[in-house]
């Protein structure tokens, strides 16, 4: 494993010693930092004069540039071949909230994932500087978790690490980095605590507490954050060598799509089946519900989001026949907005609380008729149908936006998967595997 190592405060300064000598335990290590310290320096590349990269006799390059510099250079100029990671750090007092606009630090990891390349940027939360080491370690072993993920798009991770003995860390907190939805609270915002929960921009930056007393790294992630949840507490460990296993079926079936895939493997499918059935909840298989329903295939609900998908992103998201919310969980890592209608009451309420327990709060589930869309939301750039009607609901095909595009089942005997894209010149069909599906119902239960 290749890992480039940058920083803000400049290639002398200790928080990058640290880093470097706890990561060539378990990678060949590379360090391109800045030759002074350009903290607040932000996501910017110096494009008015010739950038000099030179060695010092520690082995680490340097260069008269900016952090952001730094990283393009070597993975674009120097480095024979792609790192298989960035870690920026450790800076010296925390990046959160706001700070990730001008920290160098997180830009220094933002160039790395723009580059196509898995980046963590870390930070030490103290001014005294006293425990570098333990931020050292914790980044040592989420890269070491990061390694044994089967999923490998390109994730960026912001680490606050409080400046604490490690044995006194009590666990770790992930939130998203990036906008927050306004019905998702801010991650730890408790009362009685201060906090920082600075205004969203647009972009970069994200919502966590500045507790000076709090004693968990915080973890934003700029993508699936169950997944991250998952990497760097442990949570659903357990569970995650089968979902693995899952992950390499849907594979070797066909699944071609790895931010897919990466979604199927970040949702803890076992959250929402039976207690009875919990075992088997990583078998590629239709699973019983209740109410005469099931639980989607994962090789179903696979297949479907990467038609779906297909070269672009799925935009606001309706889905008809939310069940107990499996594929609504799936779909809620790929896009930020996912409403999901089912008509049986129960089955809507155990949705709500199942996405509550995963942790997702981007889903909303509505009790509805799916047949009638949902108007007040309308146009959606994504509809997925769950249900298998003999033909397309034609409230669906209006709030289908320009560009967008819908997948469902058709039959009432044998089934097909319809894939309709609406184009300029009108909706185009492709018909697709066949399959089997429950009824789409009238009315509500
Ligand atoms: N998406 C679910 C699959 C559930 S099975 C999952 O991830 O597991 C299909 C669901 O569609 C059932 O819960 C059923 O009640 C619901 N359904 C059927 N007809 C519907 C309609 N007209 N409107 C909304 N939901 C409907």
């Amino acid at each position: 494993m290749r890992i480039l190592l940058s920083n803000d405060d400049g290639y002398f300064a200790p928080g990058i010693e640290h880093l470097a000598r706890a990561l060539s335990e378990i990678a060949d290590i590379t360090v391109v930092a800045p030759e002074r310290d350009r903290s607040g320096a932000s996501n910017s590349l110096t494009l008015d004069r010739p950038l000099s990269l030179k060695r010092a006799a520690s082995g680490f390059y340097y260069v008269n540039g900016t952090p952001t510099d730094c990283v393009h250079l070597a993975v674009t100029g120097m480095l024979d071949e792609l790192p298989d990671m960035v870690v920026s750090g450790i800076n010296h007092g925390a990046n959160m909230g706001d700070d990730t606009i001008y920290s160098g630090t997180v830009a220094a990891a933002t160039e790395g994932y723009l580059l196509g390349v898995p980046s963590i940027a870390v930070s030490l939360c103290s001014k005294t500087g006293e425990n570098f080491a333990t931020a050292a370690r914790v980044v040592r072993e989420l890269v070491e978790r990061l390694q044994r993920q089967a999923v490998r798009e390109p994730v960026l991770l912001n680490v606050n690490v409080p400046d604490v003995p490690y044995e006194q860390l009590r666990g770790t907190v992930a939130t998203r980095l990036g906008k927050r939805h306004k019905a998702e609270p801010g991650a730890g915002c408790r009362r009685g605590h201060r906090f920082l929960c600075g205004a969203q921009p647009a972009g970069i930056g994200h919502t966590v507490t500045d507790r000076p007393d709090a004693q968990r790294p915080v973890v934003a992630s700029a993508r699936l954050v169950d997944r991250m949840n998952a990497a760097v507490s442990g949570i659903g460990m357990t569970s995650q060598r089968t979902r693995t296993r899952m992950i390499e079926r849907l594979r070797d079936k066909g699944i071609r799509d790895e931010m897919v895939l990466a979604a199927i493997a970040a949702v803890p499918r076992h959250i929402f089946v039976e207690e009875a059935l919990a075992s088997r909840a990583y078998e590629d298989t239709a699973l019983p519900l209740g109410f005469s329903q099931t639980i989607s295939q994962p090789f179903i609900v696979a297949r479907m989001i990467e038609a779906l998908r297909a070269g672009r992103e799925l935009g606001k998201t309706l889905e008809i026949g939310a069940g107990c919310g499996y594929q609504a969980a799936v779909l809620a890592q790929l896009t930020p907005q996912v409403f999901a209608v089912e008509r049986i009451e129960p089955l809507a309420e155990k949705a709500r609380q199942n996405l509550k327990t995963m942790g997702q709060h981007n889903v909303r589930v509505i009790y509805a008729d799916g047949h009638l869309g949902l108007p007040g939301e309308a146009p959606f750039d994504t509809i997925i149908v769950a249900a298998a009607g003999s033909r397309v609901p034609p409230l669906l095909l209006q709030q289908l936006a320009p560009g967008g595009r819908m997948i469902l089942p058709l039959g009432s005997g044998e089934q097909y998967l319809s894939l309709i894209e609406r184009r300029a010149e009108g909706y185009i069909e492709s018909r697709m595997d066949g399959v089997r599906f429950v009824p789409l119902l009238p009315g509500v239960e």
